[in-house]
């Protein structure tokens, strides 16, 4: 050991080893194998480098990053260490003096692209040459059911097996359990140590927020925090990655896209633009990321939903690999919560990938609402025992508070309930809110208890709600039709044996505790403007007209509750007429332009 210390001086000019490293190596100079997971930035290199100083022959480095390949030879070199590397974007001339060298015995690590291993000519080559280790880098790419697979890595066991005594080292950032076994299993790795280091990233900030304008969140945190930064927003989809790299240029935010959409060549370039010039933002999809290994990353911004925590840790990962502070900001609502549960349903899974998948998405959604230190529940969800408040999280910043909510849940759920358990968000909070829609009224759903019971309060507080009771489980989303349906959870709370607790930044309680006390319909004899019985008069009148030139009685125009409810609203379009009580499509087209010329004469005045 006296030796790598020595050479950890000499060579990387580190003063000592860091975490896991010297265990690490160890274990390889001492002819094992060795998994290695570490978070970005850990230290995972020096792992595979620093034997292939110490032991005879080529250490053969499988990597599935050969954008990267140039750049780690090089600065292999930079040190002394004599390197090479062979994959596709070299000219035969160029891989033949590489081979040259390798058989010389000149070079201490070879980095090969997985492509290269199937090959009939690299088995070839590879008995003409001693190997010192193998080293799968990124080896999570050989998990099938990983967005980063890789077929070829499939082949790595295979060839594992023509050297049973050459040690072997897999390393990943990924962190969770079933990779792990994965890994495992698929390389025929079942002799090795596994090392884990903590996953703890002390100097990333994570805040996850409720998106409302996201566009105009994104531009004020960046402005606010980040101006002439580098960073990476993420998007879902590739339409939403153009547009938003445009927006953001128009906003004066240099930013360029990148998504699999584009031609390999302008990916190329925009990749480089953003790791060679200083404060660029990428806006992407998960297309994006692998591989890059740009220090100075000081914020990456999710618009859209990741997977699940896995796909979160790693996407949120780039951040500063430099150790230095970075932000990264969750922006999500409703709507994405319910896309990302249709994303679900991959027919392709197995029942029992597709069992495991569901449960870290649900995971993932209780942690987005839940109120917990951010770290202490990713830390745990990785199997670490963390104790919160962190401080750098914004439940642990902000500290917001959870409030008794039960009576609340009990409204939304009863109203999914009698709805009939098949109707989207967008529909309950109408129901909700007593609206009158044509389908609605179609529906017969104005005639049920929940309708209008939620009234006084926004609609907003409304999908707050319904958000929570998604999170914690109560409320599950039919991934086909977008419906929402009752879980088991929320049996117990219906008969008012369970309470449930909302976060009160996500519901505004004041308004909604006016919502219970008050009459569930609106009284038609009250107004809450002292004008609107001029207006109601006027409209009255209006149907007078119409009904006797018809010759109809007035009430089939409109029943007095639909004029009440214009004078109230006094809707300015045909749109918003049609919100109204009783105003269904066909009387809209008939009568909607007579009544929103009263309604704009009378205001104005
Ligand atoms: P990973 O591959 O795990 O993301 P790297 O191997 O790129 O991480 O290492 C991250 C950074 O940490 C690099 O800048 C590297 O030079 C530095 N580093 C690694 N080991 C040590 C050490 N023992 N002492 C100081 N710096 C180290
Ligand atoms: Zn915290």
């Amino acid at each position: 050991m006296n030796e790598s210390i020595g050479l950890l001086n000499k060579v990387f000019g580190f003063e000592g080893f860091r975490g896991e490293q010297e265990a690490i190596c160890s274990q390889i100079l001492g002819g094992g194998d060795a998994l290695v997971l570490m978070p970005t930035g850990g230290g995972k290199s020096l792992c595979y480098q620093l034997p292939a100083l110490l032991l005879p022959g080529t250490a053969l480095v499988v990597s599935p990053l050969i954008a990267l390949m140039k750049d780690q030879v090089e600065s292999l070199r930079e040190l002394g260490v004599q390197a090479g590397f062979l994959n596709s974007s070299q000219s035969p001339a160029e891989a033949r003096e590489v081979e040259a060298k390798l058989l010389r015995g000149e070079l201490k690590l070879l980095y090969v692209a997985p492509e290269r291993l199937n090959t009939d000519s690299f088995y070839h080559l590879l008995r003409r040459f001693q190997v010192s280790l193998f080293a799968v880098d990124e080896a999570h790419c050989v998990s099938k059911w990983g967005h980063d697979f890789r077929p070829e890595y499939l082949q790595l066991a295979r060839l594992f097996g023509y050297f049973p005594n050459i040690p072997k080292i897999a390393l990943t950032a990924t962190a969770d359990q079933a990779t792990k076994e994965e890994i495992i299993q698929r390389l025929g790795l079942e002799r090795a140590q596994v090392f884990i280091s903590s996953f703890d990233r002390p100097n990333l900030f994570y805040r996850i927020a409720h998106k409302q304008d996201g566009r105009r969140q994104l531009l004020a945190f960046i402005q606010s925090k980040h101006a002439g930064e580098a960073g990476i927003v993420y998007c879902l989809s590739r339409k939403k990655v153009e547009d938003t790299a445009k927006w953001l240029c128009t906003q004066g935010i240099k930013a360029l896209p990148y998504h699999a959409g584009l031609a390999p060549e302008q990916r190329a370039r925009n990749q480089e633009v953003f790791i060679k010039k200083e404060g660029l933002v990428m806006v992407a999809t998960i297309a994006f990321g692998m591989g890059i290994d740009k220090p100075d990353i000081r914020f990456v911004v999710h618009m859209d939903l990741p997977k699940n925590l896995e796909a979160y840790y790693q996407e949120t990962g780039r951040a500063g690999r430099d150790g230095l502070k970075a932000d990264l900001f969750l922006l999500y609502n409703l709507a994405d919560l319910i896309t990302h549960r249709k994303f679900a349903n991959n027919p392709d899974l197995p029942p029992e990938v597709a069992v495991h998948e569901e449960a870290r998405r649900v995971w993932f959604l209780s942690f987005l609402e839940s109120i917990r230190c951010r770290r202490e529940s990713i830390l745990e969800y990785f199997g670490e025992k963390y104790q919160g408040p962190c401080g750098a999280c914004d439940n642990c910043l902000d500290r917001p508070q959870q409030k008794e909510g039960t009576l609340l849940a009990q409204q939304a759920l009863s109203n999914i309930y009698r709805t009939g358990q098949r109707y989207g968000v967008g529909h309950l909070v109408q129901v909700l809110m007593g609206a009158s829609s044509p389908k609605i009224k179609q529906l017969g759903h104005d005639q049920l208890s929940t309708y209008g019971l939620g009234r006084s309060a926004s609609e907003e507080d409304w999908k707050g709600v319904y958000r929570q009771l998604m999170a914690q489980g109560l409320v599950k989303v039919d991934p086909e039709g977008g419906g929402l349906f009752l879980s088991d959870l929320a049996r117990p709370v219906l008969k008012g044996q369970a309470p449930v607790f909302l976060r009160e930044d996500a519901v505004s309680f004041q308004r909604l505790a006016k919502t219970s006390s008050r009459p569930t319909r609106p009284v038609a004899a009250e107004f809450s403007r002292s004008d609107s019985k001029d207006l109601f008069e006027r409209l009255r009148q209006l149907r007078r007209e119409l009904a006797s030139e018809r010759d109809l009685p007035p009430y089939m125009i409109f029943n007095d509750k639909s004029l009440w409810e214009m004078a109230e609203v006094r809707p300015q379009s045909l749109i918003a007429l049609g919100h109204l009580y009783g105003v269904g499509e066909v009387k809209l087209e008939h009568y909607g332009d007579d009544f929103l010329r009263v309604i704009r004469d009378f205001e104005a005045g």
